[in-house]
């Protein structure tokens, strides 16, 4: 009989899962108590859109409603519903607002539609006949061109004395464009353009700034500020120290470590060239794993040639993606890490303490909210407790 290899008898790490998120709920707090200071006066919500930018709208929601956040932003309803039992006591508001259909979702878990167009607010407003007050927040557009009323529209509202009683705006709130950056004329513009607003709207609280809008100071503060990014670790502040804690780390399991020769040519296309000879390591992430191809090593063509090419940590040394980041798996060059201190099984850092999720992104040519958003489904996401 021969040798039958069963899954017991294989060594414990591989067991483990192949891909996992290390994610420190203690750094979140902490990131979140950070921004509060930081907004002086005002108080600080959180931006939980996008399953918490990748990381898990449960566990971060009741994170940070320990940690005292009062005041959720997400995108779409259905992540205001499933944040609502973690989140009792919040306000939970829904940036994309609310469209027919969707009444029952928003009245059953108590959230707040943002409404951001003319045509959305005549919907709220004829909800509002049959129901009676309901709260709602007001987005106006400042100048980004995304969602919002125009700042004429939402002057001629807050004037409109014949407005329904029933209207309760309880937030008026704007976003900008070029937070991230200082110096842009475009912050003191919209700055100028919320103002306005918020006056003629003065009996209600209003927000104009994310996390990068924070930095920018007291005036950007208004009453409310939601950060997003910088409470998961994120570069808020493009050119600038990021003064956040990093929250997640990425790891894959090497599933094979293997020799090969100068001359040889590695992954598809073959478009990757050794040369010298080599040890290269088959790390089980690829761009089903939001690990994007643009990732892929230096020099290797892509379509979009000229981007640097990813690194990975490994026992504390760098090791370079080669060839084409492929769907489930990437190949790194681990030659120059000592054969001892690598083995199968062992697990890479993608991204983490080690190699910040915005020096990787910058290699993909994207930003840091991209690869946290697009991490994929098959992580094991393992939970590092607050300690509130
Ligand atoms: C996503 C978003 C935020 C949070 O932005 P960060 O840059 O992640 O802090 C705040 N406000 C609005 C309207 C958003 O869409």
């Amino acid at each position: 009989m021969t040798d039958r290899f069963t899954i017991s008898d294989a060594p414990e790490e591989f067991l483990a899962a192949p891909l996992r998120l290390t994610i420190d709920l203690g750094a979140i707090a902490d990131n979140w108590r950070t921004m509060a200071r930081r907004s002086g006066k005002a108080r600080c919500a959180a931006v939980v859109k996008a399953d918490a930018y990748g990381l898990g709208i449960e566990d971060v929601g009741q994170t940070l409603y320990h940690a005292g956040a009062r005041d959720f932003f997400v995108a779409v309803p259905a992540e205001g519903a499933t944040l609502r039992p973690y989140a009792p006591e919040a306000r939970i508001f829904v940036l994309s607002g609310i469209w027919p259909g969707q009444e029952e979702i928003f009245f059953d878990h108590d959230l707040v539609p943002v409404i951001a167009s003319e045509e959305q607010l005549a919907f709220w407003m004829s909800l509002l006949s049959d129901r009676g007050p309901y709260p709602c927040a007001l987005q106006v557009d400042t100048g980004f061109n995304r969602l919002g009323l125009s700042l004429d529209d939402a002057l001629a509202l807050a004037d409109d004395v014949s407005r329904p009683q029933s209207l309760e705006p309880v937030l008026m709130m704007s976003h900008l464009a070029c937070g991230d950056d200082a110096k842009s004329p475009m912050n003191r513009a919209q700055l100028q353009a919320f103002q306005q607003v918020a006056e003629a709207f003065s009996g209600i609280e209003s927000s104009l700034s994310a996390s990068a809008g924070i930095f920018l100071g007291p005036e950007y503060q208004f009453d409310l500020t939601r950060p997003g990014i910088a409470l998961y670790g994120g570069e808020a502040l493009s050119g600038a120290q990021n003064p956040m804690q990093p929250v997640v780390k990425a790891e894959a399991r090497i599933l094979q470590i293997r020799e090969a020769k100068a001359g040889e040519s590695v992954s598809y296309g073959a478009s990757h060239r050794l040369t010298r000879d080599s040890r290269l390591a088959i790390a089980s992430v690829g761009y089903a794993d939001g690990y994007l191809r643009n990732l892929s090593g230096s020099g290797t063509a892509l379509r979009d040639a000229g981007l640097p090419g990813a690194e990975a940590v490994i026992a504390g040394h760098r090791v370079p993606v080669v060839g084409r980041v492929t769907m489930d798996l990437t190949i790194f060059d681990i030659t120059d890490v000592p054969s001892a201190l690598v083995r199968s099984g062992d697990y890479l850092e993608l991204f983490g303490p080690a190699m910040l999720v915005d020096e990787l992104a910058r290699a993909a040519g994207t930003i840091g909210y991209e690869m946290l958003t697009g991490l994929g489904l098959r992580h094991e996401r393992i939970y590092l407790d607050a300690d509130l």
